[in-house]
């Protein structure tokens, strides 16, 4: 049975892609284009136990340890997206999360195919660009829609706060000690590589406030209150968001 967390979580991905729905965002993105499917990619723990529940039940166990045996770690992200936030509504300046860090490409794209698609994390959700991406050249996209993708990835760090939060490869590794995940963990050549991946993680942290300009404000808010005013459990998620 899936947890509350999982709830809320599956509740963004639908209610982010039903917004683009209405949004009718021109986008250039289509099966077997993979340019943006770089290893850049940051996700919460809860999208990590969606991952490693679609391994266990596809017993796709060897797969999966030989991937993150193989993937190379990128530079850790040196503040979640609402440690970001946080500073930013302070008044402070952002900075670059990565520098220079080359991306390799994510170890779960075969023949330009996601290997993990229906459980993909939100960031490679919300990949999308207007025109046909060229490698290295950065996606583009209306800000509003980076607005909507933003605000929706702080809704899932909050869900998530306390638990791990960064590079996807790190969080699965991270994961992998857990009893329900111990199959993939025993397949590993030693726990050591989950305790490295630990120690480049960071926790996820509660909502600030959200990162919307007042230009995009009119076109975001519809995907915040369809999000607050699904129910859950008999339950509005703003409720169970604010902890009522
Ligand atoms: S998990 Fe899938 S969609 Fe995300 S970067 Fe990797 S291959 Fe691409």
């Amino acid at each position: 049975m899936s947890s509350l967390r999982e709830k809320l979580l599956l509740t963004i991905y639908r209610e982010f892609e039903e917004w683009i729905d209405r949004n009718s965002l021109s986008c250039a993105c289509h099966n077997g284009c993979a340019t943006c499917c770089t290893q850049k990619v940051t996700m919460t723990a809860v999208e990590g136990d969606l991952i490693h529940r679609f391994v266990n039940e596809k017993g796709r166990h060897v797969w999966f340890a030989e991937k993150l045996k193989a993937a190379k770690s990128s530079l850790p992200p040196m503040e979640t997206t609402n440690e970001f936030a946080a500073r930013c509504l302070s008044g402070e300046d952002g900075f670059d999360q990565y520098g220079n860090d080359k991306a390799s490409v994510c170890p779960y794209l075969e023949e330009n195919s996601c290997q993990i698609y229906s459980v993909r994390p939100f960031a490679c959700r919300s990949f999308a660009s207007e025109k046909k991406c060229l490698p290295g050249q950065a996606a583009q996209l209306p800000q509003y829609y980076v607005s909507a993708a933003t605000a929706a990835q702080q809704l899932i760090e909050h869900i998530g706060q306390g638990e791990y939060w960064g590079n996807m490869h790190d969080v699965l590794l991270a994961l992998c000690d857990l009893k329900e995940n111990s199959v993939s963990g025993d397949l590993l050549p030693s726990y050591s590589l989950a305790d490295q991946a630990r120690a480049r993680l960071r926790k996820a942290k509660p909502l600030p406030g959200f990162l919307i300009g007042e230009e995009d404000f009119e076109r975001v808010s519809p995907l915040i209150q369809a999000v607050f005013h699904t129910k859950i459990d008999d339950k509005n998620v703003e409720d169970i968001l604010n902890g009522k």
